[in-house]
């Protein structure tokens, strides 16, 4: 491949309608907001990506990753050679600190433009097929523990083996344990039930007895009971209770994973290319992981066809990724690309198509843009 020089970077603000609101500790979401990103070089290749920033996890806002695309890392982009993404995405490091969502949109621009122009999947490119397929469990929405308990119904009669479980309520952590146990009520014995805290029991006082309370409803693991800066308190959490603990607020990077590890913090550990900042930097991350014996997931801000595809390409690539949680396209009313095609009940297989291996649908994505900005054009 001769040099592919960048020359025009469409940055697009689109607002996705979910099919009911999303409901976690720190949030209520109606639909999905995200940055799509189009990098396109002078012999006619181009690549997407997408930022989906959430606010109370990577720091950015909408309209910030917006901004800080369109005026700072965009331009600082225009001109590098496609081909040689690590030279490119420190570029960005040396413009902007942070700002991981605008970074990974850009990241996975990029790798979905090499490997489309190499004619080969993403996954190739990466490491090639860890495994054949992926599985991914549904999440439950925070509510009340009857309605989350006809929801995990809904979903194991819909073919899914696992369920993600919604809680974190610091005030009333009693409340948390009857949810789980209404939901271990409601699928039997044999279905996995993950709980996912986001922060919400704060400390780990709270979240010790939390814990306690829930066992007889025998979770599979425990994710980020306390507040993401209290690394120390995450590993007194797992040593007092015994508990599997997931990291996911608490492990943006390879350096926090590093953190962990020393600590003995985690278990498990969540990746989202949103907090890391694309493709390159969670392959660093699971890197540090797998030597310390850490297995991943792959976790979502609930992004559409495009972040989505990108996660699911870098889990299949990496051995050390266990499961996925890539619900986006599952969760969406109306998507931009045709993802959600790749999902059979849990089952997942990432196609053999280049690049990401989706087609953007050009008139969605108008549709639900606030705006669209040519960079370099
Ligand atoms: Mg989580």
């Amino acid at each position: 491949m001769p040099r592919m020089k960048i020359s025009v970077i469409d940055i697009i603000p689109v607002r996705l309608p979910l099919r009911e609101p999303f409901v976690i500790a720190y949030g209520v979401y109606p639909d999905v907001q995200s940055v799509l990103v189009r990098i396109r070089t002078d012999d006619g290749a181009e690549g997407w990506g997408e930022a989906t920033p959430d606010p109370n996890v990577t720091g950015e806002t909408w309209e910030g990753v917006t901004a800080t695309l369109r005026h700072h890392l965009a331009p600082a982009l225009l001109g590098h050679d496609a081909r040689h993404r690590e030279r490119a995405l420190l570029a960005l490091d040396a413009r902007v600190e942070g700002a991981p969502a605008a970074k990974a949109a850009l990241d996975i621009a990029l790798h979905d433009l090499v490997a489309r122009a190499a004619g080969i999947p993403l996954w190739q490119l990466l490491g090639g097929k860890a495994r054949e397929t992926l599985t991914i469990s549904r999440v439950i929405s925070m509510g009340e523990p009857e309605a989350m308990a006809t929801a995990a119904r809904r979903h194991i009669a819909a073919g899914f083996r696992t369920v993600k479980v919604k809680v974190g309520n610091p005030d009333n952590p009693l409340l948390d344990a009857k949810r789980v146990m209404a939901v271990r009520e409601a699928v039997g014995p044999e279905i996995a039930i993950k709980v996912d805290v986001n922060q919400g029991w704060r400390t780990p006082g709270v979240a010790i007895g939390a814990i306690r309370a829930m066992a007889d409803a025998r979770p599979a693991y425990i994710e980020q009971p306390v507040v993401w800066w209290d690394m120390e308190g995450l590993a007194e959490v797992r040593r007092q209770t015994g508990a599997i603990v997931m990291i996911d607020e608490g492990c943006h990077g390879p350096r926090d994973m590093l953190r962990a590890v020393s600590l003995r913090a985690a278990d498990l550990v969540n990746i989202k290319l949103m907090k890391c900042g694309g493709i390159l930097q969670a392959l660093k991350l699971n890197a540090i992981a797998e030597a310390a014996g850490i297995s991943a997931q792959v976790g979502t801000m609930v992004e559409s066809a495009v972040a989505s595809a990108a996660g699911l390409h870098a889990a299949i690539a990496m051995a050390n990724v266990r499961t996925v949680e890539m619900g986006g396209p599952l969760m969406l009313a109306n998507d931009i690309g045709d993802t959600v095609n790749w999902y059979q009940q849990d089952t997942i297989t990432v196609p053999e198509r280049p690049g990401l291996g989706i087609e953007v649908d050009i008139a969605r994505v108008r549709h639900f843009s606030d705006d669209w900005w040519e960079v370099g054009a």
